[in-house]
């Protein structure tokens, strides 16, 4: 029976008796086949598994795109019920940053490019959350994807010079069957603007100069932010209307 816990007093409480390997999966909900994919590889890897909803605050930089982030949280419990997924964390503001956000962890250098550059104090925000539920959920692993490929690799570098004791488990990309990244953000795409967001893949996945790709987007309508190449990967960013999209491709 999967068990909904809010009260992170009452969480570590229960932290407190397992003894069984835990993985954990965390995410703002609203869980697509991406998180399904991470959810199932935690339940077949571990003997429990939590999986946490949190809309970060801190990790937003448009304060709309924080309103608008889409909320299914009896949808989600439901899914997360079927996969086998034991606790659901789902902690207050308050109660997660009591200090109001005073203290924050901060990387100098990678969390300044690409979505560091474009979304500032985005990395901040996502690596002070993550550190926080490491801490709580004492983990054997954890389970990020690919998607957010910085994001990864921040995490990753992180985990390794705070030494925590938690492996990093990367997963790959969930696509949909036109090869759009999954993503929460692609519900609020009209018919029109998913057409046009095909695009994103379509271009970013070709072995290309990356100005020729940048062109290549710009021609289909798509509102470049970044295209870069970083750790043999090609990382991009674009807009569709007000929808902000961002995927990666193996690089040769
Ligand atoms: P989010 O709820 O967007 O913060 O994502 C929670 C976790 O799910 C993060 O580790 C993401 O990288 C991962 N994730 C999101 N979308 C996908 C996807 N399409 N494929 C694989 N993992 C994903």
């Amino acid at each position: 029976m999967i068990e909904t816990i809010s009260s992170i007093v009452e969480w570590q409480a229960l932290r407190g008796q397992i003894t069984k390997t835990l993985g954990f999966v965390p995410t703002m909900g609203n869980l697509h086949a991406g998180h399904k994919s991470l959810l199932e590889r935690s339940v077949k890897e571990n003997e429990l598994t939590v999986l946490s909803i949190y809309v970060n605050p801190t990790q937003f930089d448009d304060q709309a795109d924080y309103a608008n982030y889409p909320k299914t949280l009896e949808q989600d419990l439901n899914l997360a019920e079927q996969l086998g997924v034991n606790y659901i964390l789902t902690p207050s503001y308050d109660e997660l940053y009591v200090d109001n956000y005073r203290y924050h962890i901060i990387e100098t250098e990678l969390s300044k490019t690409m979505e560091g550059k474009s979304r500032v104090g985005h990395f901040d925000g996502v690596l002070t959350v993550v550190m926080k539920l490491l801490m709580l959920v004492k983990a054997s692993k954890v389970y990020l994807g690919e998607k957010d490929f910085q994001q990864l690799q921040l995490v990753k570098g992180m985990a390794e010079v705070f030494f925590v004791d938690t492996e990093i488990v990367a997963c790959p990309i969930v696509r949909d069957v036109n090869g759009l990244a999954l993503s929460s953000r692609n519900s609020r795409l009209s018919p029109e603007q998913y057409k046009m967001a095909l695009n994103f893949p379509r271009i970013l996945s070709q072995n290309l100069p990356i100005q020729t790709i940048k062109q290549q987007l710009n021609d289909c309508g798509l509102e470049v932010d970044y295209v870069e190449e970083y750790q043999g990967r090609r990382l991009g960013a674009v807009k569709v209307g007000d929808v902000r999209l961002i995927d990666n491709f193996y690089s040769c």
